[in-house]
C-alpha cells in the first residue's frame, strides 16, 4: 500500500513513522524542514511539495494538522489536494478541527468525486508513538474499510463513527465531556482536603464510588493523590491545557451551529482560557487544580 503523510509533528511524525514500521512506503511532506529530515531518516521518501502527494495517485494520503484553517488551506484552492487528487486516492484527515469545516471539505472533495474522511484521534503523543490511537471516523463505510488496515498500523481502537463529520463529533463531545469531568474532581479534592482529608485515601474512596471517573482514578489533579501521574510531577507531560482549549473552542462552536445549550461546557471553556492567560499552557490540563489553588 502506498501511503502519502502530511504533517509530521508531534502526533504525525510518529504515527507516519508507525506505518513505516509496519512496512507501508511513506511519501511524506511537512513545512518544517526537521520534521521532514526525521521522517527521511526512518526511511519516508520527502515529497518536494504537497502536491506531489496528490499527484502520485496513492492509495490513502493522511493529513494531520494543527487546525481548521491549515486543512481548508492544505485541501482546497488552486494549489490544494483536491485540485490536483485523484478519485482513485483516498484522503484521510485525522486532524481534530471543527464537524462544519470536515463536512465542507469533505463536499468539496466528492464534487470532485474525491472521498475524504475525518479520523481524529485521542491517546495523545504516547498513543502516536506507542501506536495505540483511537481514530473516530466519520465518512463513508467504503473509505472506512479501505482506510482501516492503515489506521490499525497506527492505533488500537478504529471506530466508525457514521456518516462525514461524525468522527469530529465524537472527539468534540468527548472531550469537552472530559474538561468538565476534570474539573469537577479538581473542586472536589479540593474541599475535601480543605475539610481536612489526606488527598491519597479521598482519592481511593472517590475512585471506589459513584465520583470515580477517568479524571479521578488515571489522571487525578490533585498533587500526590496518584502516583505517575502528571499532577505528581508538576504537571509535565500528558495533554496540554491549551490543546484542552483548543477543543473547548471546538466544542462551543460546533454548539453554536445547532443552537444546543453547552452550559459547563462554556463555564470549562473560560476556566481553561484563565489557566492558559496565567503561563500555564503548556502543562498538562489537569493544572486546572492551579485555579483552586494560589500558591
Ligand atoms: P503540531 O503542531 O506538532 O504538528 C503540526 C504539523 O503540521 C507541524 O509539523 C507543521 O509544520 C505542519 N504543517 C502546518 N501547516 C502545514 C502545511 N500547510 N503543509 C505541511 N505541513 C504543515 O501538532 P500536533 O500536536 O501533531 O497535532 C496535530 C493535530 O492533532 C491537531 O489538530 C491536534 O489538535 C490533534 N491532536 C493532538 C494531540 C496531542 O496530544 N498533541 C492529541 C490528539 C489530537
Amino acid at each position: 500500500m502506498n501511503i502519502g503523510f502530511l504533517g509530521l509533528g508531534n502526533m504525525g511524525g510518529p504515527m507516519a513513522q508507525n506505518l513505516l514500521k509496519a512496512g507501508r512506503s511513506v511519501l511524506a511532506f511537512d513545512l518544517s524542514a526537521e520534521a521532514m529530515a526525521t521522517i527521511e531518516k526512518a526511511g519516508g521518501e520527502l515529497a518536494s511539495d504537497p502536491t506531489e502527494l496528490a499527484k502520485r495517485e496513492l492509495d490513502i494520503v493522511f493529513t494531520m494538522l494543527p487546525a481548521a484553517q491549515h486543512v481548508r488551506s492544505v485541501y482546497l484552492g488552486e494549489n490544494g489536494l483536491l485540485a490536483h487528487g485523484s478519485p482513485n486516492t483516498l484522503f484521510v484527515d485525522c486532524s481534530t478541527i471543527d464537524p462544519h469545516t470536515a463536512r465542507d471539505v469533505a463536499a468539496q472533495a466528492q464534487d470532485k468525486g474525491i472521498t475524504l474522511i475525518d479520523a481524529p484521534v485521542s491517546g495523545g503523543t504516547k498513543g502516536a508513538t506507542e501506536g495505540t490511537l483511537t481514530f473516530m471516523v466519520g465518512g463513508p463505510e467504503e473509505g472506512f474499510n479501505k482506510a482501516k488496515q492503515a489506521l490499525a498500523d497506527m492505533g488500537k481502537n478504529i471506530v466508525h463513527c457514521g456518516d462525514t463529520g461524525n468522527g469530529q463529533v465524537a472527539k468534540v463531545a468527548n472531550n469537552m465531556l472530559l474538561a468538565i469531568s476534570m474539573i469537577g474532581v479538581a473542586e472536589a479534592m479540593n474541599l475535601g482536603v480543605a475539610l481536612g482529608m489526606d488527598a491519597k485515601t479521598l482519592a481511593g474512596i472517590i475512585n471506589t464510588s459513584s465520583g470515580r471517573c477517568w479524571s479521578s482514578d488515571t489522571n487525578n489533579p490533585y498533587p500526590g493523590a496518584l502516583e505517575g501521574v502528571p499532577a505528581s510531577r508538576g504537571y509535565t507531560g500528558g495533554f496540554g491545557s491549551a490543546l484542552m482549549l483548543k477543543d473547548m473552542g471546538l466544542a462551543m462552536e460546533a454548539a453554536h451551529q445547532v443552537e444546543q445549550p453547552v452550559i459547563l461546557g462554556a463555564i470549562a471553556k473560560q476556566m481553561y482560557q484563565q489557566l492558559c492567560n496565567l503561563g500555564h499552557d503548556k502543562l498538562d490540563f489537569s493544572a486546572i487544580m492551579k485555579l483552586y489553588q494560589q500558591d
